[in-house]
């Protein structure tokens, strides 16, 4: 496949380009140009021409064009969703799901943008009024990672071409195609060429001439959160706006009187949906003491019943991990909680089936007796490997719940909701589920507090931070009312 600049279609100007793999089988799916510096610069001025015409459209005609890219993504859904699942890995039922939230967050914005209203004041001294409008920043740079790699695209450019801006999208490495695909339908819905740009490369070449340019005034970002420290520091030289989705490590606790089999379904789903790589997700297992044993039968039966396999066939409820390193990662944190003690309820590991050697696969893996010091208790795991801690009461559960750097989700599973609010309130994260695993919806904002970055996706929230405010003094002049100099 080739780059999107400008409405075209691009080879790189140093006319290399790397391999996409398919992480269950090790195949080559597709090659993609190896962009550098230029064609990063290159679209980048693309998405400033194409921002003059963008920005200057009505609200009403963006909310039109985000329905028809809506539109014709639907109608692609189930070509987009088998490209995702040769790229990614996840099952198709989990990519078509995603493909569905991307066209959900567009048609989302579209209502919105078109309802929008600014302020206009009098000033309480009879002067005269001011206005305060909503201006889009400009050039956004969004860079993406590969767990979600088209919904996330939608978080991003939904809302900011909404807002009027313009876009350089830079995939993550390992997944560009499946944006590449939906992107080529943005040009086919007819919105202006270079008004969302898509360079393939590396991150530390192509992401970097995009935070450094003075021309881009915000980057977009999801990943770790090392990777998103870096681009703190990097956007600080010409001051750019940020939203920042980075790394979590969710708790979620189970009170003694929780629904115990919603609260193991919800585990099964929050741990395990994605092979484990969400950035929200079941991180953290706090159980009441009261009710452990119960429960931890029921999980064990529920996530043995899990079948691990390729992406593409039915049965399969798991696919592998995204890349090799990605599940070397996985079975460092196991080892190393086993070293500090853990037991092993289910030892999950490379499964042993011949069919699934060439892929990632990584089986459910369920641990106890985990010490709270162990990297798995301490970094994010971003795989199918789950901890599980007892505690004797919320109190217990809050605190150690909270001793993480991170703070992107929670949940907290009980029938009291007097119980459930106390907890929602003192849980340090941008979001609690009540009696849910971590759905994600357009509508909700989402985001993090502490080292899970800030700024807020989705809903109105999501809207503002593609928006500069702008305050339009108007003064009538009366006589003797006037301004006049000196003061
Ligand atoms: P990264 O944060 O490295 O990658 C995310 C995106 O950032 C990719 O597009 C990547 O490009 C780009 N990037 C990397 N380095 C730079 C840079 N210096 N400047 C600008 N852009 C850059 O995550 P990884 O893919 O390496 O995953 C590592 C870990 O991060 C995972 O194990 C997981 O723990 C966490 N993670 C968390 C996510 C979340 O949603 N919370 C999502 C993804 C990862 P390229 O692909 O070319 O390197």
């Amino acid at each position: 496949m080739k780059m999107l600049i400008d409405g075209e279609l691009t080879a790189a100007k140093g006319e290399e380009s790397f391999e996409v793999h398919n992480p269950a089988t090790g195949e080559v799916v597709d090659s993609v140009p190896r962009g550098g510096r230029e064609d990063a610069r290159i679209a980048i001025d693309s998405a400033a021409q194409a921002f003059k015409v963008w920005s200057e459209k009505p609200a009403i005609q963006r909310s039109r064009m985000l329905l028809r890219i809506a539109e014709l993504v639907r109608a692609s859904a189930e070509e987009l969703a088998t490209s995702l699942t040769l790229e990614q890995g996840k099952p198709l039922s989990e990519s078509r799901s995603e493909i569905n939230s991307f066209a959900n967050t567009f048609e989302y914005y579209a209502g919105l943008v078109g309802s929008e209203r600014g302020a206009h004041t009098q000033f309480p001294t009879g002067e005269g009024f001011f206005i305060v409008t909503k201006r889009p920043l400009g050039v956004v740079g969004a860079i993406l990672p590969w767990n979600f790699p088209v919904s996330l695209m939608g978080w991003k450019v939904g809302p900011g071409l909404a807002a009027g801006n313009t876009f350089v999208v830079k995939p993550a490495s390992t997944t560009p195609l499946t944006d590449l695909r939906v992107v080529e339908l943005f040009g086919k819905a007819g919105l202006p060429a270079g008004a969302v740009n898509v360079v393939t490369g590396p991150g530390s070449v192509v992401g970097e001439e995009i935070i450094a340019s003075p021309k881009v005034a915000k980057i977009a970002f999801t990943g770790e959160t090392a990777t998103g420290r870096g681009i703190m520091e990097s956007s600080a030289k010409t001051i750019k706006r940020l939203t920042l989705e980075l790394g979590g490590s969710d708790p979620m606790i189970v009170c003694e009187d929780a629904d115990l089999e919603l609260a193991v379904e919800g585990a099964t789903w929050g741990r395990f949906r994605n092979c484990g790589q969400s950035c929200t997700s079941v991180k953290r297992l706090f159980l009441f003491e009261s009710i452990a044993e119960d429960f931890v039968k029921k999980l064990v039966d529920r996530v043995k019943a899990i079948n691990v396999g390729n992406g593409m066939e039915k049965r399969t409820h798991m696919g592998p991990l995204h890349t090799k390193e990605q599940r070397e990662k996985v079975e460092s944190l196991v080892s190393d909680a086993e070293a500090r003690g853990a037991k092993l309820l289910i030892r999950g590991g490379r499964p042993a089936e011949k069919m699934l050697s060439g892929g990632c696969f990584y089986s459910p893996t369920l641990l106890t007796g985990v010490d709270y010091d162990a990297r798995i208790a301490r970094e994010e795991c971003f795989g199918p490997a789950l901890p599980i801690f007892l505690v004797k009461n919320l109190e217990e559960a809050l605190d150690v719940a909270n001793d993480t750097m991170y703070g992107l989700g929670s949940s907290i599973w009980t029938k009291d909701l007097e119980k459930a609010y106390y907890a929602a309130e003192r849980l340090e994260a941008g979001t609690t589920w009540v009696n849910s695993p971590p759905i994600s919806r357009a509508e909700v904002p989402f985001g993090g507090t502490k080292q899970s970055g800030f700024g807020r996706e989705n809903g109105i929230e999501g809207l503002d931070t593609y928006y500069e405010t702008k305050s339009i003094q108007v003064l009538e002049y009366r006589k003797g009312k006037r301004w006049a100099f000196p003061i």
